[in-house]
């Protein structure tokens, strides 16, 4: 891996400056799209179409369960699947010289919220100093832009990388990550991994896991004028929710045994994010349905973890008159991953550390991530080093979720830098 010389190195930073403001324009259009949950297939067409025009092979699939689910990393899912597309685009050079690299970034989005909360439509980009907002915008559609425009900038200056490089718009990544672990169950390898995901310019050193449920509970409804011989299936949803504080907190207590997490507050979020119940006010409800969503420290075996979850919801309801004998119903839907940990000492990570240090002229520092993210499948099953390394954002999936406009630049400016350092060049003609 040589350094590049510093007149090409001058000349690439430029190609990104140059064509900085199409790639605004371009983040700004994959905004547009609301590519929620069901939703991904006309931004994933969009992003085909761009690669594609850029000569690169296209391989577009919808992702099919039946491949995924028997291995490990595979979570459950009870939505169709006629959406969950794929996208991956394929540089191959003319001799091979230096090494494979994958640019990895997620379509899907998370839903709005109330439209009103907004001050502007979520799906209308728009500036305002050095912030492009939007739903999306951060999480990760700057990154999507980013990887593509960091290899446009390699074309621009005559070049190409000199070694396959994969750009992967991959979905899923808010709900289950079978979109990432598709892409690598179809064969896509590289030597290493990068996701623009927006960590605010740091290195993800090491990343929770997450594990999503639902709980039904089942009452018994009567009329409310003799509600107390019914059983009330929103109380007792409430009374596991209570119970499930408990939980969180036993969780948070062994945030010792794991070095990364014990100097946060609060490592083991259980969120209770979406609840539905009853039909009428005046009738003692007879079903309740909550959604959950909680962590797990790296090293954790995630069905080992969902186990644990059902004993601890049952033990309650051994707690509660109704439940006792009618426990709740507990359905994996979402989320089955484990955490992980970036191996310290990559090639990968070191011309990480050089490029970001010579672009943003601070040292790259680690941090821990608390969210999901993808690159648990490079790192638990392709043994690849995974970057996850992004712009700066705020209020991702909040209301006025905004990327900040500079920080894409930088960003993208260290991925040209790192495909071009890492793959190797060739000119795009041969001389
Ligand atoms: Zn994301």
């Amino acid at each position: 891996m040589q350094p590049l010389p510093l007149d090409q190195k001058t000349h690439l930073l430029d190609a990104v400056d140059a064509a900085f403001d199409r790639q605004l324009e371009f983040t700004e259009a994959l905004v547009r799209f609301p590519s929620i949950r069901g939703q991904e297939g006309t931004c994933q067409d969009f992003l085909a179409d761009a690669y594609s025009a850029r000569g690169l092979g296209v391989d577009r699939w919808q992702i099919d369960p039946s491949t995924l689910c028997h291995h490990p990393g595979y979570a459950p899912v009870t939505v169709p699947y006629d959406q969950a597309i794929n996208v991956v685009a394929t540089h191959r050079p003319r001799a091979q010289t230096g090494r494979s690299l994958i640019l990895n970034g997620h379509v899907d989005v998370v839903p709005t919220g109330p439209i009103g909360l907004w001050e502007n439509p979520p799906f209308e980009p728009y500036r305002d100093g050095d912030w492009l907002y939007g739903r999306g915008a951060g999480d990760m559609k700057a990154g999507l832009g980013a990887n593509l425009f960091a290899f446009d900038a390699l074309r621009q200056i005559g070049m190409q990388p000199a070694a396959p490089l994969y750009l992967q718009s991959v979905t899923e990544e808010e709900c289950t990550g079978n979109g990432a672990l598709a892409a690598l169950l179809r064969g896509y390898r590289a030597d290493a991994a990068i996701i623009p995901e927006p960590v605010g310019e740091s290195l993800v050193r090491t990343n929770v896991g997450v594990i999503w449920f639902q709980v039904s509970v089942t009452g018994h409804p009567v009329h409310v004028a003799s509600a107390s011989s019914g059983a009330n299936a929103i109380d007792a949803a409430a009374f596991l929710i209570q119970a499930l504080k408990t939980f969180e907190r036993d969780r948070n207590a062994k945030k010792g045994e794991f070095p990364a997490f014990a100097d946060i507050d609060k490592p083991i979020n259980v969120n209770v994010g979406k609840i539905a119940g009853g039909d009428w006010a005046s009738s003692v409800p007879a079903w309740c349905t909550f959604d959950v969503r909680t962590g797990l420290y790296p090293g954790e075996d995630a069905h080992a973890e969902a186990r644990a979850i059902e004993q601890f919801l049952l033990k309650a309801s051994g707690q509660h008159p109704f439940l006792s004998n009618n426990p709740p119903k507990v359905t994996f839907n979402g989320f089955m991953a484990e955490g992980y940990e970036l191996a310290p000492g990559s090639d990968a990570e070191a011309l990480l550390a050089t490029l970001h240090q010579s672009v943003i002229a601070e040292p790259l520092s680690s941090i821990t991530s608390l969210a999901y993210l993808d690159a648990r499948v490079f790192a638990l099953y392709a043994d690849t080093p995974c970057l996850v390394y992004g712009p700066h954002s705020d209020n991702i999936h909040g209301f006025n979720e905004r990327v900040s406009i500079e920080s894409i630049r930088r960003i993208t400016k260290t991925l040209a830098l790192f495909i071009a350092t890492w793959c190797g060049l060739e000119p795009i003609q041969p001389r």
